[in-house]
C-alpha cells in the first residue's frame, strides 16, 4: 500500500512570521550573493545555519553574523562533502559557477567541474540529509536553479546542462520525499544583482561602448519584461517561504523569479 503523507499540524495564520526555531539548515555557497542572503534570512527566522563554502573567510563572516557554523569545503570533492553534517532539516543547494564559451571550444575540465559542483554535490547532500528528514517527518530541499534550468542560452552549455539536471533531481526528491513530509523545489532566478553580474554589466558596457543602462535593458534584460535586476534578498524571501508552514503542498515545482522571462 502507498504510504500517505503525514497529516500537517494546525497552521498559523498566513500573515504570521515564519518561525524556524529548532530547525537546522545547510546552505551551500553561503558565503556570497544569494547563498549569503538565504543564510541570513533562515537565521533571522530562527534556524541554526551551517554555512558551506570553499571561500573560508566569506563562510566565517556569514557564520559570525548568523551565529551559525562555517564549513570550508570544496563541493567538487566528494570525500569532503561526506564530512558535512547529515542532520539538516533544510537543505539549500545554492553553490554554483559559470563558464561562457562556444560548445565546440568548451573546456572539458570546466564542464566536468560544473556538473560536480552543481549536480553531483546536490545529489550527495540530498542522499546524506534525506534520512534525517524522513526520520523527523519534515524536511525542505530548495535548489537554487536558474532561468537557465528552464531555458537555454548560447555559450552556457555546462551551466544550462547542470541546471536542467538539477531540475530533474529536485523532482525525483519531491516524489520520493512526499510520503515523509519532505518537499523539494527549485527557485529560478533571472539576473541577480551580485558583484559578479555588476562586473559583467560594466565589462559589457566598456566592450560595446554603450552605457550600463543600455547593457541592462538591451542585452541582459532583453528577454525579461521587468527591466531591472533581481535582488538576492528577493530570492532569499522565496526560499524562506518554501521553508515555512504554508508551502507543504508545493513540491516538485520550479518557481520562476525571472521578471516574466519564461512567460514569453
Ligand atoms: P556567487 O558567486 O556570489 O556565490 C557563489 C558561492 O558559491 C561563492 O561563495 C563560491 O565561493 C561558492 N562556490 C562556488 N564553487 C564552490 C565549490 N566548488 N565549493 C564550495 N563553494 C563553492 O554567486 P550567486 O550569484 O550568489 O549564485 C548562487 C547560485 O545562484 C548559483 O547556483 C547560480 O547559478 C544561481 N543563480 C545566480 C544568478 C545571478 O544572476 N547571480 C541567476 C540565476 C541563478
Amino acid at each position: 500500500m502507498t504510504k500517505t503523507s503525514p497529516t500537517p499540524v494546525p497552521l498559523p495564520p498566513p500573515a504570521a512570521a515564519i518561525d524556524l526555531g529548532g530547525r537546522t539548515a545547510l546552505v551551500t555557497g553561503g558565503g556570497s550573493g544569494i547563498g549569503r542572503a538565504c543564510a541570513l534570512a533562515l537565521a533571522q527566522a530562527g534556524a541554526d545555519v551551517h554555512v558551506v563554502d570553499r571561500d573560508g573567510a566569506a563562510a566565517e563572516a556569514v557564520a559570525e553574523t548568523t551565529g551559525g557554523t562555517a564549513h570550508v569545503v570544496d563541493l567538487a570533492d566528494a570525500e569532503a562533502v561526506w564530512l558535512l553534517p547529515s542532520e539538516a532539516d533544510i537543505l539549500v543547494n545554492n553553490a554554483g559557477l559559470q563558464h561562457v564559451a562556444p560548445l565546440t571550444e568548451f573546456p572539458v575540465d570546466r564542464f566536468e567541474l560544473i556538473q560536480k559542483v552543481m549536480v553531483t554535490a546536490p545529489f550527495l547532500l540530498m542522499r546524506q540529509v534525506l534520512p534525517h528528514m524522513y526520520e523527523r517527518g519534515w524536511g525542505r530541499v530548495v535548489n537554487v536553479s536558474s532561468v537557465h534550468g528552464l531555458r537555454a542560452s548560447a555559450y552556457k552549455s555546462a551551466y544550462v546542462a547542470a541546471k536542467h539536471a538539477l531540475e530533474g533531481l529536485s523532482k525525483v526528491a519531491a516524489i520520493e520525499g512526499a510520503p515523509h513530509g519532505v518537499t523539494s523545489n527549485c527557485v529560478n532566478p533571472g539576473y541577480v544583482r551580485t558583484p559578479l553580474v555588476e562586473g559583467q554589466v560594466r565589462d559589457q558596457a566598456a566592450a560595446h561602448g554603450i552605457s550600463e543602462d543600455e547593457v541592462l535593458s538591451g542585452v541582459m534584460l532583453a528577454r525579461s519584461p521587468v527591466k531591472r535586476l533581481l535582488e538576492a534578498e528577493e530570492v532569499a524571501a522565496a526560499v524562506l517561504w518554501l521553508c515555512g508552514p504554508h508551502s507543504g503542498y508545493l513540491t516538485g515545482a520550479s518557481l520562476p523569479l525571472d521578471g516574466g522571462w519564461t512567460a514569453g
